[in-house]
């Protein structure tokens, strides 16, 4: 087979590469979008998302009040413990407003923000009927556009020369073998959090009970090649997003509706059913994405959350109904729990119990004392029938191992040398900006702004030549 030239090569088919095409597009190029998927599965993790994160001065349509750049990067900041890059941080956070303005005119639709277990109506804005939505309103105009998207194209090595940018690419659909030729090529291809043996070499064994939340196509096959092609690689392997997800939960692609947010209502203990950390530190949305790696720590990488009937109204209820048992002993049996030790741990938790004012929407004064691992908020007596569990395991939603980029978008070789045509947008260049912590809605944040510029650079590159 021989080669194919293009103009502009955008590999992935998430938010990231969609925002490249359209501004590659829009700059004038001819673009071809290579996503590995078939099209039932396009748009990576995006297409799970439901939000992104937005500067303003004043209420808007879809946000609230005010949230100012200096706020946005102090949340950054604190989520980070300052491992961020303030620079590209804050040059992301500038963009977001344009960016949000610019989705709409590509036909992505916002909503008004509503309540619920995170809630971000003032500091996120919504996208009317999720992610899914988003990625095909972009897909529908990608199409009116005539950016060519082949599905099910895998692109596997690079070739970064100066005057032209080479992949390898698999065409799964009739199993050959392409090869691309591209003057320009943005790289937008997500992490490489649904690779277990690549999870398996940073994590060791406990990788094997982790469960993806998004799609299983994000591979790293471009951030590998990226490296074998000479780039420069940054982060660390295990950096990355991971909460507490339902253990229930398919290996792929269980979403937001897997997630449990009960936890601060109740205790979680492991195997031996012994709690090991503080359920109440904080509010649920600034603690939520810690108990991943919490869960990861534990023996077999599994926990069980346990409320009782009290709180059964309290909290957003997930995709999979909690096991319900009459007693303790019951509920023990069930989860294939040692009922004595579950008996102790609950006894002792309810014997420490300092009674207060319990108030989910402030951090209350319901705490307990004297236990090893002791409850700060939140504390209640867990002693009203029925008793409920959910299992959890550590879901992983991205990956923060990524390429070196300018602020123009354009990949750092190892050697510090800037590549004049070729980019990196979203996931796979996130660890730029992130390399601990998360802040809620930042990831679409991060893509949607450096997509759109890496989609621009990459159009006026050609020109330059
Ligand atoms: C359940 C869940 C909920 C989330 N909620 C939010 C949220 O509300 N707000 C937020 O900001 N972030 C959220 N995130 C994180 C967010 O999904 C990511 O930050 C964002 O989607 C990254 O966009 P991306 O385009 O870089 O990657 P992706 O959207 O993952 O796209 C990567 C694309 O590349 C394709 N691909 C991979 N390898 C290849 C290859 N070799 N060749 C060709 N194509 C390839 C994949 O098929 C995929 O289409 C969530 C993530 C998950 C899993």
């Amino acid at each position: 087979m021989g080669e194919i030239n293009c103009d502009i090569l955008v590999i992935g088919g998430g938010n990231a590469a969609l925002c490249a095409a359209i501004s590659a597009k829009e700059n004038g190029a001819d673009v071809v979008m290579l996503e590995s998927s078939p099209k039932a599965w396009r748009g990576g993790n995006s297409q799970h998302t439901r939000n992104l994160r937005s500067m303003h001065y004043g209420p808007t349509d879809v946000l609230t009040d005010t949230y100012s750049e200096d706020e946005f990067f102090e949340d950054i900041y604190k989520v980070t413990k300052g491992q961020t890059n303030e620079e590209f941080a804050r040059y992301v956070i500038k963009n977001t407003p344009e960016v949000v303005k610019w989705a709409k005119s590509h036909g992505v639709r916002f909503q008004g923000s509503f309540g619920g277990t995170l809630q971000l109506g003032r500091t996120n804005a919504f996208f009317l009927g999720g992610g899914k939505s988003l990625v095909n309103s972009y897909y529908k105009e990608a199409k009116k556009m005539g950016i060519k998207v082949l599905y099910e194209h895998e692109a596997l090595s690079l070739d970064i020369q100066k005057e032209y940018i080479g992949v390898k690419v698999k065409d799964h659909a009739n199993a050959q073998i392409l090869n691309f030729k591209a003057d320009a090529c943005v790289i937008a291809s997500g992490g490489f959090e649904s690779n277990l043996d690549k999870l398996q070499e940073a994590w060791g064994k406990p990788a094997k009970n982790f469960l993806i939340r998004g799609t299983k196509f994000n591979q790293g096959k471009m951030l590998f090649a990226l490296k074998d092609a000479g780039a420069k690689i940054i982060g660390d392997p295990t950096q990355g997003h991971m909460v507490a997800i339902d253990a229930r939960a398919p290996k792929y692609d269980g979403g937001i509706a897997s997630r449990v947010d009960c936890v601060s209502l109740g205790i979680v203990v492991n195997k031996e059913a012994k709690r090991f950390y503080d359920e109440g530190e904080d509010f649920w949305p600034k603690r939520y994405a810690i108990w991943g790696r919490l869960v990861a720590s534990q023996e077999d990488q599994i926990g069980y959350s346990i409320t009782d009937h009290k709180v059964l109204k309290r909290y957003m209820p997930p995709l999979f109904e909690p096991v319900v048992a009459n007693s303790l002993d019951e509920l023990a049996d069930k989860m294939g729990l040692d009922a004595a030790a579950l008996r102790k741990t609950v006894d002792e938790y309810n014997a420490g119990v300092v009674e207060g004012k319990f108030d989910h929407t402030v951090l209350d004064d319901c705490h307990t004392e004297g236990l090893e691992v002791n409850k700060t908020h939140w504390a209640q007596k867990i002693d009203t029938p029925p008793f409920y569990c959910y299992p959890l395991r550590p879901g992983v939603t991205f990956t923060y191992l990524g390429v070196k980029v300018t602020k123009e978008a354009a990949v750092v070789m190892e050697n510090g040398e800037v590549c004049k045509n070729l980019f990196a947008a979203g996931e796979i260049m996130a660890g730029n900006i992130l390399s601990q912590g998360y802040c809620a809605g930042f990831g679409m944040s991060i893509g949607s702004v450096f997509g759109r510029i890496a989609g621009r650079e990459a159009a006026k590159s050609r020109e330059q030549k």
